[in-house]
């Protein structure tokens, strides 16, 4: 009855999952049938990146398309302690969906401030269920005096401790509820699932199943979870109204059993490991089927590109570009050709920029990378290419003088 302009959108963000965890980016040891069919019936990205290889900037940067730098967010993750965050006087996604008359929910991790003005419910989300914050105990500690990490409904607590093997379980019936309760009208629904973050777990329908490891298992049930909520989609006739997007928010932690295979390098670092995550779209009779697009998109584009599908003004000065015609023409060309990175603090700093096909890292010395004909990023040629060293350097300059102000 009240369909705003524009389709249904459903966000879906992996944390930590890696490029190569899933069947249809290469994984023969974890099963996705759900995700491989998406990718069948959508469009699977293989030049898809976040701007940072860590949770908080990297999310700043998908809700506001620009530069976590440019939001105060550009490097270090947000503790639950902290009193910083995302400027509530920032546009997020939730509040260009809003406008263009989408009801809004978020249910998950937000990790981009927990004081009042904040919150998910301050930065243009009407409902929000989840744990805002990481289940490792770097973050459970702050909630130990108080019956550890709450999992909220709104600003209420409705159970705690969060338990890791429960979180996907839990955020799949809030989806599917969600999904029921919004059939009427327009929706965006931003689903980021807690895992397969540390410490990953799974319920005990999935453990033991996939073949490597609990890892796997955990990826097995995200996929179990995105095929429910394609089904429901399907079942409500609301396939042909819905955009359903699948990411992850950088790539595989180290030392787990996540991989970004092909790629070279893991969460972070600023190699393509870090940054490069899969990306699925699908949106039946809209979104062309069994298209592999290796057009480079990133994050930032995100928002831009929903504003335009909304038919609502997306706010000016943007990093993101609007990337539409990208998404429904095959013949068309990513507007995008640059992409800035960076990764934490002083000595433990690591830069990166893509220009095209070529990628500077300016940290621990310059490198570059052809990533056409060395997408593992193993041969340093910047030796070879002045010019191209010199022209980056220049453009990750210009990034870093508008954007970073440490
Ligand atoms: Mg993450």
């Amino acid at each position: 009855n009240t369909r705003a302009a524009g389709p249904n959108v459903i966000l879906i963000n992996c944390d930590d999952l890696g490029y190569g965890d899933l069947g249809c980016y290469g994984a023969k040891d974890i099963r996705t049938p759900h995700l491989d069919r998406m990718a069948a019936e959508g469009t699977r990205f293989t030049d898809f990146s976040v701007t940072s290889a860590l949770c908080t900037p990297s999310r700043a940067a998908l809700m506001t398309g620009k530069y976590p730098g440019r939001v105060g967010l550009a490097t270090g993750v947000l503790r639950p302690d902290a009193q910083n965050g995302l400027a509530g006087s920032e546009t997020t996604l939730a509040e260009v969906f809003k406008a263009a008359g989408h009801a809004t929910g978020c249910i998950g991790k937000w990790h981009l401030g927990f004081v009042q003005g904040m919150r998910p419910m301050d930065q243009g989300f009407d409902s929000y269920y989840g744990v805002l914050h990481n289940l490792d105990h770097w973050e459970t500690v702050v909630f130990e005096k108080e019956g550890g990490m709450p999992v909220l409904r709104g600003d209420t607590v409705e159970k705690r401790p969060a338990v890791p093997a429960e979180m996907t379980g839990l955020y799949t019936v809030e989806a599917l509820k969600f999904i029921e309760q919004h059939r009427g009208r327009s929706f965006f629904l931003y689903l980021a699932h807690a895992m397969p973050h540390l410490p990953f777990d799974a319920s005990p329908r999935f453990k033991g199943k996939s073949q490597r490891g609990l890892y796997g298992d955990v990826i097995e049930e995200l996929d179990d979870s995105t095929g429910q909520i394609l089904d429901k989609l399907r079942a409500l006739d609301l396939a042909d109204k819905t955009l359903v997007l699948f990411t992850s928010d950088n790539g595989p932690e180290r030392k787990t059993p996540g991989t970004a295979a092909p790629l070279t390098g893991t969460k972070h670092t600023v190699y393509e490991g870090g940054l490069r995550v899969p990306c699925i779209v699908w949106w039946p009779g809209k979104v062309h089927a069994n298209r592999v697009c290796d057009e480079f998109v990133s994050t930032l584009d995100l928002l831009p590109t929903f504003a335009r599908l909304c038919e609502t003004p997306a706010p000016a000065n943007l990093d993101g570009m609007d990337q539409t015609d990208v998404l429904f023409d095959p013949q068309a060309e990513s507007r995008r050709t640059t992409l800035y990175s960076l990764y934490g603090y002083k000595d433990r700093r690591l830069e990166s920029i893509r220009e095209g096909r070529w990628k500077l890292h300016l940290t621990p010395k310059n490198m570059l990378f052809d990533l056409e004909t060395d997408l593992g990023e193993q041969r340093d040629i910047s030796a070879q290419h002045a010019e191209i060293v010199k022209k980056l350097m220049q453009m990750a300059e210009s990034v870093k003088s508008s954007t970073t102000p440490h």
